[in-house]
């Protein structure tokens, strides 16, 4: 049967990384996946991923109103030897998407690995994480660490200048140069100056 899969971490730790080394396996082993990507990620052209080490590949651009399962059941035909779903920044689903995605996994038995944050930069878990957290089959941590060693599993948001900020939108895309990933206690250091 198949399952599904969040690989979670803090920023920076490798995700789109590991996920393209996934979606690398499958295709060596002449096998078809599909790769979802939110459109808000302007990192990149739509309809593309890129790690941060340089690895590339297409991938389907999805938004809030994005319906993963009707998607997939309609294109299933034309891909017979699709056998994995992969989800990059899977902390912008929606709860609905999360439930989309746990039927493509239950009712068209495939295997769907989603790769996100847990936590936005007010230490808030995000909509998608929450629910994959809690109905996901294989929870796995990708790891990184904070600057004194410890585990990071805090995302802490920062300004042009590299100052910690507290406020703001959930969603504001950025790489390395707006966020940095500290353990939780550094992460509350930070975040509770001056308050
Ligand atoms: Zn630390």
């Amino acid at each position: 049967m198949a399952k599904l899969y969040f690989y979670y971490s803090a920023m920076n730790a490798g995700k789109t990384t590991t996920l393209l080394q996934s979606d690398y396996n499958y295709r060596e082993r002449g096998m078809e996946t599909l790769i979802f990507t939110p459109c808000i990620d302007t990192r990149v052209a739509p309809g593309k991923i890129a790690s941060r080490i340089g690895l590339k590949a297409d991938a389907i651009s999805f938004d809030n109103h994005f319906d993963f399962f009707q998607y997939i059941l309609d294109l299933k035909p034309t891909l017979p030897r699709l056998q994995c779903v992969l989800i990059d920044e899977a902390q912008f689903l929606n709860k609905t998407q999360v439930e989309q995605i746990c039927r493509v996994v239950d009712d068209l038995n495939l295997p769907v690995l989603a790769y996100g944050l847990r936590s936005d930069f007010k230490g808030e878990p995000f909509e998608g994480s929450k629910y994959l957290l809690t109905w996901a089959e294989n929870l796995v941590e990708i790891k990184t660490i904070c600057h004194c060693g410890r585990k990071a599993t805090m995302n802490q948001r920062v300004d042009a200048f590299g100052n910690p900020v507290k406020e703001g939108a959930q969603i504001e895309i950025g790489g390395n140069d707006r966020y940095v990933a500290l353990c939780r206690n550094h992460f509350n250091q930070a975040f509770k100056q001056d308050r």
